[in-house]
Parts: C-alpha cells; structure tokens; sequence
C-alpha cells in the first residue's frame, strides 16, 4: 500500500496540460495546436508509465518536458511515407515502394493530378468515354493480344478474372503452384473466395499435362496456371508448359487462365530467354494477367490480357468498379507503356540491366568518396531482382562494404536507417553493404553527407 501512495505522490508533480502548453516553447513554437496537444499527451503518457514502471524516478523538469513534446510534435508533422535511399541491390523491393517511375511517367502523374483530365471524357466524340481506352490499346499493340483491361494491382486481376469466370466451376491447377505470394495472398484462399472449385493435379515437383487432362475428365471446367515468382524448384522436375495446356484446352474446349505474376512485357530485356513473357502467354491463355510495378517498370496496377468476350465479362463485372485504377496511376501507366514501344529508357530495366563491370566502378568511386569517413572496399555481391521476379536469376552486383573501425557495422546501420533521408542497406559479416546496383542520381551524396554526420557523433 505505501508504495501506492509514493507513486501517487511522484505522478501529482506531472504538470497539468494547460501548464505544459503554456510554457513559452510549446505556446510559441508555431506548430498547429491539435499536433501540440497529441504530442504533449503521448508524452505525459509516457513519462507516467515510467514512473509507475520505476523506470523513470522524478518528474521531469518543464522546460525538459516541453522539449520532449516539441520533438514529438515535429515527428508527428513530418510526413511519414519519405523517400529512402534503396542500397540493397533489390531492383524490385515490395517493402520500398518496388518500380521507380520514369521521369515522363512523373510528368504525366503532374499533368493528370494537378488539374482535370480526360479521364472519362472522349474528346472527338464530345461524350462520356472509357478510363481504360488509352491503355488498354497500348497493350493490345505491344503484346498482339485481342483486348486488355487494367485494374488496380495484380492481386486484384487474379481475383477478377476467378470471380467472374469461374465461380461456381472447377479449376484444374498444379499442387506446385499454390503459392503464397506475401501479405496473405494465397492461390488457395483467393480461389475460395472468388467462390471457383479448386482441383489440385500432380505433385509438388512434377505436373504432367496428362493431370489436367483427367481433371478435366472429372468435372473441371477450368485450367490455371500461376507463375511461381519468389521461388524456384529445382531438381527432379516438370511442369507442363503454357504451350502444352493451351492446346489441351483447346482441344477439349476449357478455358486457360495465367496469372504471370511479375510479367516482363516481351523479351526485350535484361531477363533470360525462356523468362515467360506477357506476349508469348497470350498466344496460349484465354486470359493472362500479371503486375504493373514488377518488371514492367510502372505503377501500381493489375494487367489483364485476352480475348475479346472474356475480357468484356470482365470489364462489366460490378467488382471491376470496386477494383478501378485511378487516374494518377493510369497517367503513370500509359507514360511506361509509351516507354515500352517506343523503347525509351525506364529505371528498372535499366537498373537491371547495368553490367557487372559498370557497377565495379561505380562500387570503387563510391568507396573513394567515403572511405575518408569511414573504413570501405568494393566487394562483388550476388544480386537479385526481387518483388517476386526471376527467382534463382542472378544479377551480380558490387557493393561499397564499409567496416567502421569500432567494428559495428550494426550500429552504424542504426544510424544511416535513422539518417533524414533513411539509408538502407545490408549486414553481412561484420560489414555494412552498400549495393550500388539501385543507388540513384544524388544518392552518393546522401551517403557521404549521413556518414559524415555519423563520424562527428561518434567518439
Ligand atoms: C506479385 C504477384 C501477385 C500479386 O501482384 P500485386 O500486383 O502485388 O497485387 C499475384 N500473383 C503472382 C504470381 C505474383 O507474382
């Protein structure tokens, strides 16, 4: 019991809230009060619980108090979605914001976004039109395929096209292809909740055509195939090929459904020859869908490709307006597509098409520049493209690896995390890496400008 009231006591001292507010750093700081006042409660909040842990043994003095508030407000003004410095190598990093948009990509999110648009609106006509129109011939032209639809990320495409053309039917798809995508995506639970039957056929590693083929025999209607992007099996292996299934769905006219996954547009890039193509799937799918943030180089966006009456069903399903893209992601979209046929230069292929001895120089200039600050040699890394792209394709890279001479290299990647601009890169024995596969123009100097900060805070 006393130690109840000692703790009574300790917490009276808190300083009521209209005192904190009042004290001249908090009532002249020029921040909006609703910011003050959030910061000031999760303060005293936090003071409180401290002292009631025994963390904490006094009261803080006002002043001391009032600074701490401040510095939370400040936090809680900034914006929290910033830009990082990507130094991990991934080209396609789901947790970084995956593509980086071209810079007409940019421009045309400028354009769209900061007055009106013809969104809905055909100009020729004088009357309503299709948000879709414009893109959807760019795609039809760079892949040969019949019609085109797009939505707002692949996620939704794959659950679209079962909704609406699968529910209530079976649909035959291999056992090594019910796949978690991340964030709970899974082929599985998707496939249940767009109300299609799923029929698994062969095994983990071997799927021959003659699997579906007696699914279909047993009451599947369907056949689908998923593209396994993060991962690969290797080894005493088959899979029946989007050639083989769409002549056994012909044959026994079933439809054939792809979901691509990552979806490099045609074989135009730094991907392997045999890498599965948007162009070469529709040649076999009835419908094909994949993501427009992967190795397409755009926005956020769910791509989806096929005949003509397929597509229709799915462009008038009343999920499709759940499901609609925006217009700043459209204008984004288009741009990249633009980008495609016309063969301009867009970041990710271009990241991921730098060669290994482009990327050496740019490791030992970097290295030039921050070895002054802190101990640093070019290494040779294995690369990957990432975001669930070209799993098992390596992408060679070199890396600046810098070991702080008080040997923690994690304590030294606290701080460049923490840096005004957070730099992200990679522990790996003792060394920070620092993959310049993905740094962009003014990243270096972000780089040097944060170690350099770091060097003055340390002894
Ligand atoms: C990435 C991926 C998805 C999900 O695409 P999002 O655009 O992220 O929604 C679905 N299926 C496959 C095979 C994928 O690789």
């Amino acid at each position: 019991m006393g130690g109840v009231c000692v703790e009574n006591q300790v917490l009276r001292r808190l300083p009521k809230m209209d005192r904190l507010l009042a004290c001249p750093t908090l009532a002249q700081c020029g921040l909006p009060r609703p910011v003050v006042l959030q910061a000031a409660r999760a303060e005293l909040e936090q003071v409180r619980a401290g002292l009631r842990a025994g963390t904490l043994e006094r009261v803080p003095a006002l002043e001391a108090l009032a600074q701490a508030v401040l510095r939370r407000a400040g936090a809680l003004s900034a914006p929290r979605l910033r830009r990082v410095v990507n130094a991990t190598g991934i080209v396609l990093h789901t947790n970084l914001g995956r593509a980086p948009l071209s810079s007409k990509a940019l421009e045309a999110v400028i354009q769209a976004g900061a007055g009106y648009a013809n969104l809905e609106y055909g100009l020729a006509a004088g009357a309503r039109g299709s948000r879709t129109t414009a893109v959807e011939e760019l795609l039809c032209a760079l892949t040969g395929a019949p019609a085109a639809f797009v939505v707002n990320n692949n996620a939704a495409a794959v659950f679209l096209m079962l909704s609406a053309l699968a529910a209530g039917k079976g649909v035959a798809i291999s056992r090594g292809e019910l796949v978690e995508i991340g964030g709970s995506f899974r082929v599985p639970d998707i496939m249940a909740r767009s109300g299609a039957r799923l029929m698994e056929v062969g095994t983990t590693n071997k799927t021959r055509p003659e699997d579906y083929a007696a699914a279909l025999e047993h009451g599947a209607e369907l056949l689908m195939k998923v593209h396994p992007s993060n991962f690969k099996v290797v080894g005493f292996t088959r899979e029946a090929s989007l050639a083989e299934l769409g002549a056994l769905a012909r044959d026994k006219g079933a439809l054939l459904l792809c979901d691509l996954g990552s979806g490099a547009l045609d074989g135009r890039g730094p991907w392997p020859a045999d890498y599965p193509t948007a162009a070469e799937a529709v040649r076999w799918a009835d419908v094909v869908c994949f993501s427009g943030d992967k190795l397409l180089g755009g926005p956020q966006a769910g791509i989806l490709l096929g005949r003509a009456e397929l597509i229709d069903r799915l462009r008038h399903d009343p999920l499709a307006r759940a499901l609609r893209m925006d217009k700043l992601s459209l204008a984004a979209l288009e741009a990249t597509l633009l980008a495609w046929r016309d063969g301009d230069s867009l970041p990710v292929r271009d990241m991921l098409a730098v060669e290994p001895d482009v990327l050496r120089q740019r490791a030992e200039a970097l290295c030039r520049r921050l070895a002054p600050l802190c101990p640093c040699t070019a290494v040779s890394v294995a690369g990957e493209a990432g975001g669930g792209a070209l799993p098992g394709v390596d992408y060679p890279s070199w890396a600046a690896a810098l070991t702080p001479e008080q040997g923690d290299a994690g304590a030294l990647e606290a701080a460049l995390r923490s840096w005004s601009t957070p730099i992200l890169g990679r522990l790996h024995r003792g060394a920070l890496l620092l993959d310049v596969r993905t740094l962009l123009p003014g990243d270096d100097e972000v780089l040097a400008a944060a170690l350099a900060a770091w060097r003055e805070g340390t002894p």
